[in-house]
């Protein structure tokens, strides 16, 4: 098969290898096989078991990540892991893989409507980090909690402040530890009347004067307003109540990995991870092989899941090779083009304000497109950090590009325009509004389907 970089294999055909999942293991499996010329497709999940990107998205300095002696951004991070991938021939659909059965060669992946077959799989579905489900949890979400100390416990917020973690097993222990670096006082809050960690790892928490352990305590809402400011907690044997003043909250109550797809088909241990060679990514069915967190109890870190991507696909394609199933493409060139990094459009002023441009950014062009346009209007409320946003921004300007100019979008970064997300009564991001006529015609919060909102502008544009 003799094709270019940029086209794809015919779809009726098998495919070479299937990854599934688009966090670190993912995109790093894809990198690798895309270099072997086995033009990869990646399923990178939608909703299902949480965000495209995987958990990197939802937090905000990753400052572990060797290759970046500053820090990066969680979600830039994973967008620079995408267009590498994207760059070396990885074929995306970005959807959730609905199905996958392993019952007969070539496996199948219901994906999108879609079946497709494929020889290999590397399942890199992640796992999801448990959460409490307080009231304001999504209003603080990565606005002072966090489901990670380890990665966003330096963050800038929690300096000398009061923190809490929440959890009495290994994990909760350790980063108790591990924030006290950061923090005034660390206030462990453990549901039980015991810790659940191994003795080491308790001891050194018992004996820290940095930590004060909260014994059958759990937590019944946290407060704040741009910020986390306090929790309320509450004694589960007295029923006393206490406010404790701080300003990071970290979640270390387990993961849940993403393995329900494959419940029955390959083995799992009694969490529910893919079980595989001690190291080593083969899983117990030949031609499926696992990478990153849904494999991985213990390490967890983007580096490691990274790590065990590389080795994923490298054993993919040995498999492939050895069982003669590999079709390789040849590459018109040797060189790739060059990477296309997503980039922030400038923001609109009065000299490049155009009044049927497609997507705008900021709020002049939003004052000017609420009064004169007469076309739906999508104002996307964003903010810097915010991972889904990155997710969501490009399936919405895919809506408006579909839409050949019959609706219009205009991005407001609620940082940089606090006046106008405060008079939208806009608190999160993302958040989508739906104008037509200077009226709201429906409000999203959070990432959706391209569908939803394709289907809400159409309503719009359909003749009285
Ligand atoms: P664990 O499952 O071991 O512990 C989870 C903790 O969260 C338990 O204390 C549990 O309480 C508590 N918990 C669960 N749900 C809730 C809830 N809704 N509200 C309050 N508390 C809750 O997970 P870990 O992530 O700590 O560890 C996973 C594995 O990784 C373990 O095998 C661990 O040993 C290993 N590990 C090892 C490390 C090391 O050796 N350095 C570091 C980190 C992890 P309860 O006890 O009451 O069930």
């Amino acid at each position: 098969m003799a094709i270019g970089q940029s086209s794809s294999p015919d779809q009726s055909a098998v495919e070479n290898l299937v990854i599934v999942g688009s966090g670190p293991a993912g995109y790093t499996a894809a990198i690798y096989a895309a270099r072997a010329n086995l033009h990869p497709l990646l399923i990178t999940g939608f909703e299902r078991g949480g965000i495209p990107g995987g958990q990197l998205m939802t937090t905000t300095h990753v400052e572990n990540f060797p290759g970046f002696p500053d820090g990066v951004l969680g979600p830039d991070l994973m967008d620079l892991m995408k267009a590498q991938a994207k760059r070396w021939g990885t074929h995306l659909l970005e959807v959730d893989a609905d199905a996958i059965d392993l019952s007969e060669r070539p496996f199948r992946v219901e994906a999108d409507g879609q079946s497709i077959q494929t020889h290999a799989l590397v399942i890199a579905t992640g796992a999801s980090a448990n959460r409490l489900r307080l009231p304001s949890e999504d209003q603080f979400w990565s606005l002072g909690i966090s489901a990670c100390a380890i990665c966003d416990g330096a963050t800038p917020q929690f300096r000398n402040e009061e923190l809490a973690v929440v959890g009495g097993g290994d994990s909760a222990c350790e980063e108790a530890v591990y924030l006290t670096k950061y923090g005034s006082h660390v206030h462990l809050i453990v549901r039980s009347d015991k810790l659940r960690a191994s003795a080491a790892m308790a001891d050194r928490v018992l004996a820290n004067p940095s930590i004060t352990v909260h014994w059958t305590s759990e937590i019944v809402d946290v407060q704040g307003k741009a910020w986390l400011e306090s929790l309320e907690l509450r004694n589960r044997t007295s029923d006393k109540r206490d406010i404790l003043p701080v300003k990071g909250l970290f979640y270390a109550i387990g993961h849940t990995p993403n393995t329900e797809l494959l419940q029955g088909q390959l083995e799992l241990d009694a969490k529910g991870y893919l079980l595989t060679e001690p190291g080593r990514p083969e899983t117990t069915t030949e031609g499926v092989f696992a990478a990153g967190d849904v494999a991985d109890f213990e390490w967890r870190q983007g580096i490691t899941a990274a790590g065990s991507g590389c080795k994923a696909a490298l054993a993919a394609e040995r498999w492939l090779s050895h069982h003669n199933l590999a079709q390789r493409i040849q590459r018109d060139s040797v060189e790739p083009d060059k990477a296309e990094v997503p980039k922030n459009v400038e923001t609109t002023t009065e000299e490049t304000y155009r009044p049927n441009a497609p997507w705008q950014r900021g709020s002049y062009a939003l004052r000017r497109l609420y009064h004169d346009s007469s076309k739906p209007l999508l104002v996307i409320y964003t903010s810097p950090t915010c991972g889904p946003c990155h997710v969501l921004k490009p399936q919405l300007q895919r809506v408006i590009n579909e839409l050949n100019g019959d609706a219009q979008a205009v991005v407001i970064d609620i940082e940089a325009d606090q006046e106008i997300a405060e008079q939208a009564g806009v608190n999160g991001t993302p958040t989508v509004q739906l104008f037509h006529h200077k009226e709201m015609v429906q409000q999203w919060r959070g990432v959706k389907q391209r569908s939803v909102f394709k289907a809400a502008i159409e309503a719009l544009m359909v003749p009285a």
